[in-house]
């Protein structure tokens, strides 16, 4: 509390990032990619000449949209990249979700929503999820000032095909309809090509995962021109320059290498079934997942012991939530096979299942 804060300030509940330790610790809780970036990456930064850094970057970062549009077959015209896909979701609240009626969601979903709803004064109304821990997308309904939900959905990690995305799209046409593809490379179905026929529709897509670039925020978003058009007057209401020279330079150096990418989101979808079977076998429930981590249900013991269990007696790092109903759960990102394995050890050496 600060007698210099603006009033708002004092009643903003600010969303919680997972713990980047200073320690070496196995790191399994903000869903990062064990594998590295492009090789494309590394050449960008090693030849990248610091003289440049005189000058202010592109804002409108034409030549990563450029890539982004070739990538998703859309014009570049319906691209929009910001600093990292939350910076893109806080813009996309503020152009469409400022109106008389709650902002529709997932009752669980990415805890960064209800946090950008506080910050702008939008009030939320959550939707629980089906009895399979799914999206209901039946449920969205009634007046409402928009619709946004992560699609594979965090932290539960199961993702609705694009069947059922069109069924919804075809309900909804009044207001934005803002699907978070974070985890979509991981085995979901993109909604993307339904932008053509649904100009309501803002898909948002992140190089923080499938691309093994969270150090280097890289967020976007696809959609018709007057979603991307509402989005820059925002954009350019508050920062001009949100990615700088390196992030657009690298950024297109990753979308260059195809190969890596699928090499790369293949190589953690094999992990995670393996560590699916290797956690079913010690006991544990673990939820259908087309993202780079597990959200496991504890049925031996509470899910925080083993938590702090993991974290102090073995160096592993996990996400706990603590609320009603995730209280019972663990999520667990994909590391490497190494680190899985260990992560395996550990659960057995703790008795947990
Ligand atoms: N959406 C979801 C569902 C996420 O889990 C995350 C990562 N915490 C983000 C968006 C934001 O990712 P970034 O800002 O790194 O692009």
């Amino acid at each position: 509390m600060s007698q210099f804060w603006s009033p708002g300030v004092h009643r903003l509940t600010p969303y919680t990032p997972g713990e980047q330790p200073r320690q070496k610790l196995i790191k399994l809780n903000t869903n990062e990619n064990p594998w590295p970036p492009a090789p494309g990456v590394e050449r960008v930064l090693r030849h990248f000449e610091s003289e440049q850094l005189r000058r202010y970057p592109d804002p409108e970062a034409t030549a990563l949209r450029e890539a982004l549009a070739r990538e998703y077959s859309v014009d570049v015209s319906q691209v929009f990249v910001g600093n990292g896909s939350d910076e893109v979701l806080a813009l996309a609240f503020q152009a469409f979700f400022l109106h008389d009626a709650p902002l529709l969601m997932p009752e669980i979903s990415y805890s960064f929503y209800p946090v950008y709803c506080r910050l702008y004064g939008i009030g939320p109304r959550t939707i629980p999820l089906n009895e399979q821990w799914q999206v209901d997308l039946e449920g969205f309904e009634g007046e409402h000032a928009g619709i946004v939900f992560a699609n594979p959905n965090a932290p539960t990690g199961h993702g609705h095909e694009r069947a059922d995305i069109r069924r919804l799209l075809e309900r909804m046409r009044e207001r934005v309809v803002l699907i978070d593809e974070a985890y979509a490379d991981f085995g979901g179905e993109s909604a993307v090509p339904l932008i053509e026929e649904h100009p309501n529709l803002l898909v948002t897509g992140t190089f923080s995962k499938s691309r093994s670039l969270a150090g280097l925020r890289i967020g976007f978003a696809i959609g018709s021109r007057e979603l991307i058009e509402g989005l820059d007057r925002v954009k350019d209401s508050f920062n001009s320059y949100p990615l700088d020279m390196l992030a657009i330079e690298a950024g297109v150096a990753a979308l260059a290498d195809r190969d890596h990418f699928e090499h790369c989101r293949r190589a953690v979808m094999a992990t995670r079934d393996h560590t699916r079977q290797a956690l079913e076998a010690m006991g544990f429930e673990v939820l259908p997942s087309q993202t780079n981590f597990l959200l496991v249900r504890a049925t031996r013991q509470p899910a925080a012991e083993i938590f702090a269990a993991l974290r102090e007696e073995y160096g592993i790092l996990v996400r706990h939530f603590n609320t009603d109903q995730l209280r019972d759960f663990l999520r667990i990102s994909i590391g490497s096979e190494d680190e899985m394995q260990a992560l395996i050890e550990a659960l057995g050496e703790i008795g947990a299942g």
